[in-house]
């Protein structure tokens, strides 16, 4: 089943206590569509500028990418500049140049409104309801938001989250969104406002989805080199979402791998800079990813 991504297509700046990448291809569309795209045909709907060109798109050629709904107008792409120390948990934005991706109005085009799962990227509420009216009955909405939208615009957003199924934030975007600081009362908090499962990113400590059947938490696989997390929760969002959707359902059991596929491609992410661990990776070493990972967290009943 298609997946439809509306999100930000954009140039990063990045440094790490190990290298600086500069003006290389980011967003959380970007991000989103090549981990989806191992799993399930994505249609992507964002915005570039003028300066995003053929290298730029080579990343999603030759995938089952669609990018019909990838806008161009007059001025730059989307720029963001972040900064990471040691603790690869935290970062500071040095900066944000919206250009174009101020203007950014989610067009779905036509061939786009029968897709089955939907991914909401982190824009503004009122453009994610905006999407969601363009598209003809959808088998599961998946959403991300942040902190810049729960506090600024918290109404809108609790609207957008009645018509969402899935929601994947990090910690203290739960946090601030229930107004609890416990994790659990929290999720029950949040699961009220609408979605029926919730994920909490929690970075190097790995995920927590609260769901109606049941809770579920996984670690973040162990890796001897972290090199750039920036993509890790939106390339997390492809691979949970693109499992959801080539299952063509959400099953208690099958959300609990979707959560491990997320994850093993997030660990590939983290890896390099940009999506360049992503672009070169085969779908061999995710299975072999994979199946580590039950390893890691397999143990017998007492
Ligand atoms: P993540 O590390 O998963 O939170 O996502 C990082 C990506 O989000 C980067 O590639 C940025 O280009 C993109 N990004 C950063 N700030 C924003 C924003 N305000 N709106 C949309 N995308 C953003």
């Amino acid at each position: 089943m298609s997946i439809l991504v509306v999100g930000s297509v954009a140039f990063d700046t990045v440094e790490t206590p190990f290298g600086k990448a500069e003006k290389v291809l980011g967003g959380s569309a970007s991000f989103f569509s090549v981990a989806a795209a191992f799993f399930a045909p994505v249609n992507l709907v964002g915005v570039v500028g003028t300066d995003f060109g053929e290298k730029e798109m080579a990343a999603f050629r030759g995938r089952p990418i669609d990018t019909l709904g990838l806008e161009r107008m007059d001025g730059k792409t989307f720029h963001w500049q972040g900064k990471y120390s040691y603790d690869l948990n935290a970062r500071d934005t040095i900066c944000t140049d919206l250009n174009v991706f101020e203007f950014f109005k989610p067009k779905i085009p036509p061939a786009y409104r029968q897709s089955a799962f939907v991914f909401l990227g982190n824009i503004d509420p009122l453009l994610q309801r905006d999407v969601l009216e363009q598209v003809e009955r959808p088998k599961v909405v998946a959403c991300d938001t942040m902190n810049f939208w729960i506090k600024g615009k918290p109404e809108e957003l609790r609207r957008t989250l009645r018509k969402v199924d899935v929601l994947l934030v990090n910690d203290a975007e739960v946090r601030q969104l229930s107004g609890e600081w416990n994790i659990v009362k929290a999720a029950r908090a949040v699961r009220a406002m609408g979605p029926r499962t919730l994920i909490v990113k929690k970075g190097e400590h790995g995920v927590l989805m609260f769901g109606e059947e049941s809770s579920f938490a996984a670690p973040a696989y162990p890796l001897e080199n972290v090199f750039d997390p920036t993509g890790a929760g939106d390339t997390f969002g492809g691979g949970f979402v693109g499992y959801l959707a080539a299952a063509g359902h959400t099953g208690d059991a099958v959300l609990r791998q979707a959560v491990i596929m997320g994850s093993t491609l997030a660990s590939f992410c983290v890896e390099a800079f940009s999506l360049d661990r992503l672009l070169c990776l085969t779908r061999a070493e995710i299975d072999e990813r994979f199946r580590l990972f039950r390893r890691l967290t397999h143990f017998e009943d007492i």
